[in-house]
């Protein structure tokens, strides 16, 4: 399913190798995860006993600060040049099951109830933790993502193998 009214300014060419341009998608990317990372951990739910122990288990120093919002839809960031970079390294908004934003945890409605993707997004969490919070995080984050795309991306290949056989 494409994303209609996602197209914007008309898929402007954004390239991320240009110094100038990548500092500005990692920008508009910081205030994108630090705005909804305020909405979810106003309005979203601790984690549970078990889940406090998977957090603990993949690395998160401060488990009790993470907060859940399920949603029907993950909102996608709304700058159409962010959007657009998005879905050209592999992360197209139809994908979206779950997404971490520092503390706060996006969970789409039917994917709440895997574990398994939890434990993924909480691998997530430790990542930002390790990282230095949302700016290093997404600095690091969109740097894989442009040099590998999602697939290869080293911050997703140890979230996917935490969880792995798990
Ligand atoms: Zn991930």
């Amino acid at each position: 399913m494409t994303c209609g009214g996602c197209s914007g300014m008309g898929g402007a060419r954004v390239d991320p190798d240009d110094p100038a341009q990548r500092a500005m998608l990692v920008a508009e990317g910081t205030r994108y995860a630090e705005a909804h990372e305020r909405t979810i951990l106003a309005a979203g739910g601790p984690l549970s006993a078990g889940e406090l122990a998977d957090a603990r288990r993949v690395g998160v120093q401060h488990p009790e600060r993470v907060r859940v919002l399920v949603t029907d839809v993950i909102p996608y960031p709304e700058d159409a040049e962010l959007r657009s970079v998005m879905k050209r390294y592999g992360l197209p908004p139809e994908m979206l099951r779950g997404k971490t934003l520092g503390y706060g945890i996006y969970l789409a409605t039917p994917a709440a109830k895997s574990w398994r993707l939890l434990r993924h997004e909480l691998v997530h969490v430790a990542q930002y933790e390790r990282l230095g919070g949302v700016g290093p995080f997404v600095r690091e984050y969109f740097r894989q993502l442009f040099d590998s795309g999602y697939g290869k991306a080293a911050l997703e290949i140890e979230a996917r193998q935490t969880v792995a056989g798990w």
